[in-house]
Order: structure tokens, then C-alpha cells, then sequence
């Protein structure tokens, strides 16, 4: 099996904030959000590389009437209510051409149409599995919501990206989520970095411990814990909901650090060329609103990425593929 690319979007628009930013605070990003998107289809056309968008399911809705048809009797009963985003559709707009911070029906179409992406889940309401108070049957009737607005637009939606990536893909407790995702058809979810500074996000250290966040900082331009590639059959052998973990997240562009910006792109290209000499997956991701300000500057680096890719591409016949394609091709190693 040969290496792999896999780039993961986290397509959310405010959803994704909501309990951090109003649209205000975020005006800019999130307005230019529908555009980033197509110029992410257009410059992945030309380089041939797929994209995953994996969406957040109160975008699907056609209105408001369609949104409120589709939301679960059973939802997330956070502790902390500022989790909840069901009071926040009180206040939204009818529809995407009126509110297009909420909704994003006729973008999902485009995808869909392009046919050469996948279109996979962030939950319905951008659940949270790691908060206290929500439970399993809770995620149950969310992943349904999510599957069930998407089915009428002839999408069956078959990865998954957790919200926060609140998933330890190893743990004990995460497994009844798991088995949620393969009841509803899901192959495949994307994993946090198997390097240990970035699995202490969900444990008490995560809020006070200012240190790993710099060390996660330090290592999108230096190398602190390696490439975080992955042979992805041969963790996924005996698993029913294959685990594609991320390599790196491709930070935006940052006028401050702008200095920084050709080692950030060096260490993705390093990374990428280890994987494809290794016979490795590589997982890059991001959220189309981190490319929302300094736009070009930041599709400049994607660009500078995808040229590496097509030189991989080449050279090792490293291969650019969706979650659920790369899943299938694990799944054909186990049989
Ligand atoms: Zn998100």
C-alpha cells in the first residue's frame, strides 16, 4: 500500500465558534468563508488533490422550517449550557441567502456536484462528546439528525470528524461513540496526533497548562515530535471504524509570525515526504474560516503544499484520497 494524503475541513462557519465568538467578533472570516471554499475546490482541482469537508449538519437545512424539522427530541444536555447551541436558532436567519453564517445548502450542493470530494460529518449540532452531562443516546439521535438532513440531497454521509477532535480513539469510555458512528454507517473518524502533547486537550491540564500549548505551537515550524505519519492498515487491523489521525493542522497565516511562515510550510513538506518514502498517510486539516483574513497569503502556502504533493505524487505514487476512499482501501487489506 502506498502512502497517502488526506485533507480534512472542519466546515462549521459559526457553528463551529458559537460558544467562543459572536458573528461580530468573527465578521470577517466568517463572511468569506463561502468564498475560501471555492477556491479550495477550484486549486485542489488543478493539483488533483480531495478534499474531505466534513460538516456540520444545521448547515444542510434549506430554511429555518427545515432546520427545526430535523433537530432531535433528544439533545445534549451540556452542564455548562453555554455548549448548547439549540437556544441560538431563536436568533438566527430563515435561510442561507439571509443568514449565511448558519446555513450553507447551495456551497454543499457545489461540493456534491464536483464529485470529486467528500462531503462527511461534524454532527448535526457540533456535538461535544467529551462534556459532562451529554450522553450516548444524546450523539445517537444527533448522528441520525445528521445522516437523516443529508439523505434527501442524495449524500451518505460516512466519515466523521468529532467536534474539539473530543475522541480517544483508545480509551474505554470512547467506544459506545464509536459503535454509534458504525450503526449509522460510518467508517472512518480522524483521530488526535498519536504525540502525547497533543492528547491532553480534554484532561484537566488543558485549560492551565499554557506549556504544551506552546510546545504545540513551537512544533508547526520545528520538528518536536516528528512527522506524524501514520500506517494506517495496520492500526486499523482489527477495528471496525477505521482511525485516520491527524498529522498536523495547517495553522493560519499569522502577520506577527510572518517570519516563521516558510518553516511552518518546510515542516508539512518534510512530513509529507517522509509518508510518501514510508508508505504513509499524512492528514493534513483546518477549518475554511481560518483562510477567511489574509487570504492569499494563506492559499499561497496551500499552494506551495499541493506542488510538493504532485511531486510526491509522482516520484513514490503518493496518493491524494477522501477519508471513506482511503477507509475502503484499508478495508480491502483485511479481508
Ligand atoms: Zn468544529
Amino acid at each position: 500500500m502506498n502512502g497517502h494524503f488526506v485533507i480534512s475541513l472542519d466546515y462549521e462557519i459559526h457553528w463551529g465558534v458559537f460558544d467562543k465568538k459572536t458573528v461580530d467578533d468573527y465578521k470577517e472570516n466568517l463572511t468569506n468563508v463561502s468564498k475560501v471554499v471555492d477556491r479550495l475546490i477550484e486549486m485542489s482541482d488543478k493539483y488533483n488533490v480531495k478534499l474531505t469537508f466534513s460538516t456540520v449538519g444545521f448547515l444542510f437545512a434549506k430554511d429555518k422550517e427545515d432546520l427545526l424539522k430535523h433537530i432531535p427530541k433528544n439533545q445534549p444536555t451540556y452542564k455548562l449550557k453555554e455548549f448548547n447551541p439549540y437556544p441560538l436558532l431563536e436568533h438566527i436567519g430563515n435561510n442561507e441567502h439571509d443568514d449565511p453564517y448558519h446555513y450553507a445548502l447551495s456551497k454543499i450542493k457545489e461540493i456534491r456536484d464536483n464529485r470529486n470530494h467528500e462531503i462527511g460529518t461534524h454532527t448535526f449540532c457540533h456535538y461535544y462528546c467529551h462534556e459532562d452531562g451529554q450522553t450516548v443516546e444524546q450523539f445517537d439521535a444527533d448522528i441520525n439528525a445528521a445522516k437523516q438532513i443529508a439523505a434527501p440531497l442524495g449524500i451518505d454521509l460516512k466519515s466523521i470528524i468529532f467536534p474539539r477532535n473530543m475522541i480517544d480513539a483508545d480509551k474505554a469510555v470512547d467506544q459506545p461513540y464509536l459503535e454509534v458512528c458504525q450503526k449509522h454507517g460510518i467508517t472512518s473518524f480522524r483521530g488526535k496526533e498519536k504525540a502525547y502533547i497533543y492528547n491532553i486537550h480534554t484532561t484537566k491540564f488543558y485549560h492551565s497548562w499554557y506549556f504544551f500549548k506552546l510546545l504545540r505551537l513551537l512544533d508547526s515550524y520545528i520538528s518536536v515530535t516528528g512527522p506524524n505519519t501514520y500506517k494506517v492498515e495496520q492500526i486499523n487491523k482489527n477495528k471496525a471504524v477505521n482511525n485516520l489521525p491527524s498529522s498536523r493542522i495547517l495553522r493560519t497565516y499569522t502577520p506577527k509570525l510572518k517570519f516563521l511562515e516558510p518553516l511552518k510550510v518546510r515542516r508539512i513538506k518534510k512530513a509529507m515526504t517522509y509518508a510518501a518514502k514510508h508508505n504513509e498517510m499524512f492528514h493534513l486539516w483546518w477549518h475554511p474560516h481560518n483562510f477567511g483574513a489574509q487570504t492569499d497569503e494563506n492559499f499561497n502556502n496551500l499552494e506551495a503544499i499541493f506542488k510538493t504533493y504532485q511531486e510526491l505524487n509522482k516520484t513514490y505514487g503518493f496518493k491524494s484520497e477522501t477519508m471513506t476512499g482511503l477507509s475502503h482501501i484499508i478495508d480491502s487489506t483485511k479481508a
